[in-house]
């Protein structure tokens, strides 16, 4: 989609620290950390909000997820634990209007979230 910093990513048009992709996800270091394991999961499909997560995404939501775990276990925090989160609009403070997933680990993270 024309003006999305993560359409932008995927098509390599902006550089991105990738740790990870295949066909249907892409994943990067976060631009402003906030734990010492801190990368986005994106689809490369656009998808803004996980409201709009239909049937055809099957494939997609199964792909954020084993990139993940895969993810978790590469940085070593996989038996440390470690939080996914996916902010849904406004409240929960989504910035960037393109489904991504974050994965945050490697510090005791508080619960619950501010
Ligand atoms: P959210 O608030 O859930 O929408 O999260 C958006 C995240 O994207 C924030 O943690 C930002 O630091 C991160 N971000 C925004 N632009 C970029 C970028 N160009 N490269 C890497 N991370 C980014
Ligand atoms: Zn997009």
């Amino acid at each position: 989609m024309m003006g999305c910093v993560f359409c932008k990513i995927v098509q390599k048009q902006i550089p991105a620290k990738i740790v990870y992709e295949d066909d249907k996800v892409l994943a990067f270091e976060d631009a402003t950390p906030q734990a010492p394991v801190h990368i986005l999961i994106i689809s490369k499909e656009h998808i803004p909000t996980v409201n709009d997560i239909n049937a055809g995404h099957k494939e997609i939501i199964s792909s954020l997820f084993a990139a993940a775990k895969k993810i978790a276990e590469e940085r070593n925090i996989a038996q440390k634990g470690y939080r996914l989160v996916i902010n849904t609009n406004s409240e929960a403070g989504q910035t960037v209007f393109h489904i991504h997933m974050h994965i945050l680990g490697g510090r005791h993270l508080a619960w619950p979230p501010g």
